[in-house]
């Protein structure tokens, strides 16, 4: 394609909300064939919400416990925690960016953290109040009491993290979440074009089946660690798949810069922009469909 032609289309994209960097972005986008979509924040709307607070009867309680781990989460870029800080301070996310600075602190004020520490793809853990809190993703190694709400929690489409103080478990906490309407119109658009879709997540099998069931997306890797993230890609790398990356978070940014083609969601985190070829603005994932089939127009590839 002649430079013209590639600035043509580098407009149109913006246009559509695909940003792309440079012409060797939109050179990759023409050829991929594989999509590898993250699930939360990415193929769901990233504003998620508590659903349920499940204590053991005789530990600290949900009121205590909510607090402590809605302190940690002030911490957290992780659409969970800003959930979880948002339940435990009684305000919404915007409100709370819009009251930030100007509220008196008051009862919605959270507790300060220190010595915070955030694991990608794992949880956040800080010292609150003289106590270690942590909240990650549960473990096999849950009390009765809470071993029952999360076997209910895996029957259905929330995401359970476990809240530990003292490395004590006191909570079970289920976020929910919902599919973003543009993800039906960018998995269609995708298949349409015989680009073949594949949803890794970080999160327990139930959840990343139900979100994949709804779009019709039939592979599906659960529990994935950053490095399974990047690894997956890899492997389909190797078996000669052209492979692009869509996600949001600090734990796809290794899975983003691994890809032939990174692509993050304009709403998430710097990491993941930083490691990306091409920016979805404002999380407008039903272009991705429009994205791909602009690139293969403009650059001559029929399929
Ligand atoms: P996804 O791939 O769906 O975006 P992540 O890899 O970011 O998910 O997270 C995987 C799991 O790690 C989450 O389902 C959760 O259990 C845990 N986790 C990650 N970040 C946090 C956090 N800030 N607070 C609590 N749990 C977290
Ligand atoms: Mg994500």
């Amino acid at each position: 394609a002649t430079p013209t032609a590639l600035m043509a289309a580098t407009g149109r994209g913006a246009q559509l909300g695909v940003l792309v960097r440079g012409p060797q972005a939109l050179e990759g986008l023409q050829h991929i064939d594989t999509v590898v979509l993250d699930k939360t924040g990415t193929l769901t709307s990233g504003h998620m919400t508590v659903a349920r607070v499940t204590a053991v009867p005789d530990g600290l309680g949900r009121e205590t416990v909510l607090r402590l781990a809605g302190a940690v989460e002030q911490g957290s870029e992780h659409p969970l925690g800003r959930a979880i800080v948002a339940c435990a301070t009684g305000v919404s996310p915007r409100e709370r960016v819009r009251a930030s600075g100007s509220a008196p602190p008051g009862p919605g004020t959270l507790p300060e953290v220190s010595d915070f520490a955030a694991t990608a793809g794992e949880g956040v853990r800080g010292r609150v109040e003289g106590r270690l809190v942590e909240v990650l993703a549960p473990d096999d190694e849950l009390p009765a009491a809470l071993t029952d709400a999360l076997r209910a929690a895996e029957a259905g489409v929330n995401t359970p993290v476990l809240v530990r103080v003292d490395g004590v478990a006191e909570a079970l906490i289920e976020v929910g979440d919902v599919v973003r309407p543009g993800s039906y119109q960018a998995v269609d658009g995708l298949r349409r074009l015989g680009v073949r879709p594949v949803l890794a997540t970080g999160d327990r099998e139930a959840p990343a089946q139900a979100v994949a069931a709804a779009l019709g997306i039939e592979e599906v890797h659960a529990r994935c660690t950053p490095e399974d993230k990047a690894g997956l890609v890899r492997e389909l790398r190797e078996q000669g798949c052209r492979v692009a990356v869509v996600g949001d978070g600090v734990n796809d940014a290794a899975a983003l810069a691994g890809a032939d083609l990174g692509i993050a969601m304009g709403g998430g985190t710097d990491a993941a922009i930083g490691a990306a070829d091409v920016t979805l603005v404002r999380g407008d994932i039903e272009a991705l469909g429009d994205a791909v089939r602009l690139a293969r127009r403009t650059l001559g590839t029929i399929r």
